[in-house]
């Protein structure tokens, strides 16, 4: 019994002393760790507050590039073992890194790139109204105009004001999304804008009730269905608009100039006061563009050649109309569609009528892929 007790207790002093040993021996880097901790506490609650300082003075861009020099700094100041691979998790290849606040997933973000108004807003929903203090982006501004964030009541939305039409990349890494910005030449051969007059407040003519800008956007959404049918990865198609809204002339011609447009087909119809006679389908084209080779004035050509040809209608002719905004200002051969007359009784049944209006995207089609064809 006593032997027993003897035994156990020299076990436990050994057991002790070795205790004591160890524990003496790693106390000084338990240390370390724990200054380093409450350092690296200090240092993040320190930048926090530089962050909203520099969130209140700085313009959005200004912001996103504080905050990527902030990132590097930091990383830069960690214990060596640390430093290479957080200083290498932010050398990524796309341009921009938003991170997602603890409470928030995947599915809690939307993606919506507005090309004609050149605006891409990425909205999180559950992300606060600190979100660019707590949770700064890391990346590169160029490409973009302007960063700004607004916060509503179930999320927020980083909103992107890109200096030309882009498409995108979106990249997840855990809580990380990775954007890339892709100019639309890198993914088609060739691009195409298409433009329905008017829009919204701006009805065009109005004949019987019935309004120019309803017969426009009819036709651009059957154009649309022929494309889409098609699907030809090689041709991109960007639409000034698909919805009743009235996109300002500048972003109509600017939805082809920042996408490099290869061509530009504006569709409208006309009205004439004097005479319910005059009928027909007519083409404008700026005639001070050149009119040699893959020119204005032969996209009209054809265009007029394949509308009348789809519809029976009238060929009325080319029109010059270099005091058009739209047409004048692409930079892309450019020409507007003004396929028949609403003041015309006949053709303006015709115009409201599906069947006719699917002719006449059909025309509209077989134009652009015999432009292409040509080589514009
Ligand atoms: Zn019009």
């Amino acid at each position: 019994m006593e032997e027993r007790f003897v035994r156990n207790m020299s076990l436990l002093v050994t057991g002790l002393a070795i205790f004591i040993c160890t524990s003496l021996y790693y106390l000084p880097m338990l240390e370390v760790r724990a200054e380093q901790y409450i350092e690296k506490q200090i240092r993040a609650r320190r930048e926090r507050k530089e962050r909203e300082e520099m969130l209140a003075m700085l313009s959005g861009l200004e912001f996103l590039d504080y905050t990527t020099e902030q990132a590097l700094a930091t990383a830069e100041k960690l214990p060596e073992e640390e430093q290479k691979e957080a200083v290498e998790a932010l050398d990524f290849p796309q341009q921009l890194r938003l991170e997602l606040p603890k409470n928030v997933s995947q599915d809690d973000v939307t993606v919506e790139n507005h090309y004609v108004e050149k605006t891409i807003d990425i909205t999180i929903g559950g992300a606060g109204e600190d979100y660019l203090i707590s949770y700064p982006m890391i990346g590169r501004s160029d490409h973009i105009e302007d960063l700004s964030y607004f916060f509503e009541l179930n999320g927020g939305t980083v909103e992107l004001k890109m200096e030309r039409v882009y498409e995108m990349s979106l990249d997840w890494e855990g809580q990380y999304l990775y954007i890339d910005f892709i100019p639309p030449k890198d993914i088609y051969d060739k691009i195409v804008v298409i433009d329905a007059g008017h829009g919204a407040k701006m009805p065009g003519a109005t004949i019987n009730g019935v309004m120019e800008k309803d017969i426009d956007l009819a036709i651009v959404l059957e154009l649309k269905k022929l494309f889409e049918g098609a699907d030809d990865p090689s041709i991109g198609v960007y639409y000034t608009r698909l919805d009743d809204s009235d996109p300002a002339f500048a972003n109509r011609s600017g939805l082809a100039n920042d996408s490099d447009a290869d061509l530009f087909v504006s569709i409208h119809n006309n009205s004439y006061q004097g005479s319910a006679d005059v009928r027909g389908t007519t083409v404008l084209y700026d005639e001070a563009k050149p009119s040699e080779g893959q020119s204005s004035m032969r996209l009209a050509n054809i265009l007029l050649e394949k509308v009348t040809g789809a519809l029976g209608s009238k060929k009325r002719g080319l029109t010059k109309g270099n005091d058009i905004f739209v047409i004048r200002t692409c930079e892309a051969p450019a020409a507007l569609v003004e396929v028949g007359f609403m003041t015309n009784p006949a053709e303006l049944a015709n115009l409201t009528s599906e069947a006719y209006q699917k002719k006449c995207a059909q025309g509209i089609y077989e134009a652009i892929l015999q432009a292409l064809e040509e080589g514009f």
